[in-house]
């Protein structure tokens, strides 16, 4: 069913910056004429909340995360970007896999399911998940979804 993604992500944007750290500050921005989107609720709220959960724990304090929706006629579009540790370039290729973590976590905790279950309710909703990222600059993960298939 249809809802206010503006509104959706900007309770998750309040949420998440409470378990932030010190100086993080997370921006939400939306950008397109509607704000109207048909996409599964739940599912899309883990997928985010699991993105910007990684972008806290893999960046630094003092640091900003930036969260953005944007819909066109054609499309929605909505990308979670650190400025944290990135991920080594031959990690990348295994990202989605159960239970794998990069070579340069170090002593952060985790057990790897994320980006899998983030991947599969992507997948669920007939979207895609594409990113890019580079160790010590920062990451963008960008979640698809054609108006055709919301
Ligand atoms: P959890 O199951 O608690 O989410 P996790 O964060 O280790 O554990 P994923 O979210 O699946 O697992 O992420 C897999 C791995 O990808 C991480 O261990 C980390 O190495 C890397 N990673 C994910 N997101 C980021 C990010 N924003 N910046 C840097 N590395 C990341
Ligand atoms: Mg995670």
């Amino acid at each position: 069913t249809a809802f206010d993604i503006v509104k959706f992500s900007e309770e998750i944007t309040e949420d998440m910056q409470l378990i932030a750290k010190q100086n993080q500050q997370i921006i939400y921005q939306h950008t397109g004429t509607s704000a109207t989107v048909n996409l599964d609720q739940p599912l899309l709220r883990n997928a985010i909340i699991n993105l910007i959960s990684n972008a806290i724990k893999y960046s630094g304090e003092n640091t900003f995360i930036e969260f953005n929706t944007e819909i066109t006629p054609s499309m929605v579009t909505i990308c979670i970007q650190d400025n944290g540790i990135g991920i080594p370039i031959e990690d990348q290729k295994h990202l989605f896999e159960a239970f794998f973590r990069a070579h340069n976590t170090g002593n952060i905790a985790g057990t790897g399911l994320g980006l899998n279950i983030v991947n599969r309710y992507v997948q669920l909703m007939d979207g895609e998940v594409k990113f890019i990222s580079n160790v010590n600059q920062g990451t963008s993960f960008t979640l698809y979804f054609k108006k055709s298939h919301e």
